[in-house]
Formats: structure tokens, C-alpha cells, sequence
């Protein structure tokens, strides 16, 4: 059985959990190590079983605790060539991963105790962000947490994967009416940084296929949108080529300020 579940979501922190009896991972640790070791306990799972940790970006908000963490309890952490140089230099990381550090690259497979993983670059605004593909003992999860276009490339690892985790930042309309500054909302909009609702419905009506399972939205913006508009949105993109979300495919949006519900896949 492979487990499933997020710890935190959105521009808070973002940390998420896969996991079976023979090994465990988190994407991201952008909560510290305290909330991380509490919030994995609340579904029962101790911090020896995480063993390792995927990187998918610098922002604040993917690695507020990562140094923390590596440090702690030494874990490795997979991260391509360029985002570990960033992370020697950032105040959250330096010098804080020596022994942990573990390099990948975009477009590779790398595995570990018999997950593969696969990091894709994807656009956004830090050094160098990538999603992943997951093939976790024979669940396929695609990750796309902080993404500002959808490429072929991000259509296709989702085409490929049982289970999708996928951005729907913002409402458009909620954006555009709300108080940010002009330029924090071309920098939102613009194609490196954040996918819409709108954008995240077009891209579901792309990728969907009849071995997805799931999807869950992540990092939805507290300002800009809510968790009832996001699944509307989607759900109605789901039911124009026929397929009827919490029937033939589960859609959840994942909580912002607290660990989600433990979700399970059977895996080999
Ligand atoms: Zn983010
Ligand atoms: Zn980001």
C-alpha cells in the first residue's frame, strides 16, 4: 500500500509524504522540522520512515526548513546540479546539506531503494524549478507545485501517471479585483509564475487518461482563491469530456494550514 498526503500547501510552506513499509519521501520542506514531525504523526508515520527528500525549487516556501531537517536527522536530498548551488548560498540551506547532498538531472531517472523518480524542468521564477515523476513501487504520481505555463512535457508525465499533483493558484477574476500591486500581478500571470484555475481546467482536459486516479490541487492562493471555486472549476472541465469527479476519478483540493487526509494506493 502506498500512502499518500500532504503536510502543508501553498505559499505557507509546502511539504508532501509518500511512503510505504519499505521506504518513505518528502517533496519540498518548506515548514520546519517540528511541524513536519507532528503533522507526519498525525497519520501515523515516524520521521526514521521518511528517507529521503526531493527538492522542486528555491523559493522560501519549498525550503524554509529543508536545512533544518537535513541537518536533524541527515537525510538525503535530491536536487539538480543548479538548485544545490543556489542552496549552498541561501541562509535557509547553507552549510547546512554537507552529506546530504545528492544531484539529479532534468529529464533522468534516479532511484532509491526501488522508487524512480524523475525530475522535469518546468517555468517559473526561481533558479531552476523542476516537477517530478514518481513511479513509487508502481503508483505514478506527477508533482507540479509552482508552475506559470503547462508544457508538452508537463502534459505528457501526466498522461503517464496514476495520480497528479497539480497547481490551481489563483482566480483570475479574484487576481485581478484584489489588492495586490500591478506588478506582483503581471509577476503571478505572466508564463514563470502560477497557473489559474482556468489554466489548471485546460491542462486536466489534456492529460487526463483512464489509469488517472486522482488529482489533487495544490498551492491555492489564500488571496486569491478558495478551495470551493478551484474545484468547480476543474470538476466542470472533468464533466465537459465526461468524466464525473468522486466517481470515476477522485478531486481534492489539498488544505493550506494542515496535513490533508491520508489517501491509499495499492502499489506492488
Ligand atoms: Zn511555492
Ligand atoms: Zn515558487
Amino acid at each position: 500500500m502506498v500512502k499518500f498526503f500532504s503536510l502543508s500547501s501553498g505559499s505557507n510552506g509546502n511539504c508532501y509524504y509518500i511512503g510505504n513499509e519499505e521506504t518513505g519521501l518528502l517533496i519540498d520542506a518548506g515548514i520546519g522540522p517540528r511541524t513536519i514531525k507532528k503533522r507526519l504523526l498525525e497519520h501515523g508515520i515516524s520521521m526514521d520512515s521518511v528517507e529521503f527528500i526531493l527538492v522542486t525549487h528555491d523559493h522560501i516556501d519549498h525550503i524554509k526548513g529543508l536545512g533544518m531537517v537535513a541537518q536533524k536527522y541527515s537525510k538525503p536530498v535530491y536536487a539538480t546540479e543548479k538548485l544545490h548551488a543556489s542552496l549552498d548560498n541561501h541562509p535557509c540551506t547553507r552549510c547546512r546539506l554537507s552529506g546530504c547532498v545528492r544531484k539529479t538531472v532534468a529529464g533522468q531517472p534516479s532511484a532509491y531503494k526501488g522508487v524512480v523518480f524523475t525530475p522535469f524542468i518546468v517555468p517559473h521564477d526561481a533558479t531552476e524549478t523542476v516537477g517530478y515523476h514518481i513511479d513509487f513501487y508502481g503508483v505514478k504520481f506527477t508533482f507540479l507545485t509552482d508552475l506559470g505555463e503547462v508544457t508538452d512535457e508537463v502534459v505528457s508525465y501526466c498522461r503517464q501517471s496514476n495520480v497528479v499533483i497539480f497547481e490551481s493558484n489563483y482566480d483570475l477574476d479574484m487576481l485581478l479585483g484584489g489588492s495586490y500591486t500591478p506588478e506582483l500581478k503581471v509577476r503571478i500571470m505572466q508564463g514563470r509564475g502560477h497557473l489559474s484555475n482556468g489554466q489548471a481546467a485546460s491542462a486536466v482536459k489534456r492529460f487526463w487518461h483512464k489509469e488517472l486516479q486522482y488529482i489533487f490541487l495544490c498551492h491555492l492562493s489564500e488571496n486569491n482563491n478558495t478551495p470551493a471555486k478551484a474545484h468547480t472549476c476543474i470538476s466542470k472541465a472533468l464533466s465537459s469530456i465526461g468524466v464525473l469527479p468522486d466517481k470515476d476519478i477522485g478531486l481534492v483540493c489539498l488544505p493550506r494550514r494542515r496535513v490533508s487526509d491520508l489517501y491509499v494506493f495499492e502499489g506492488r
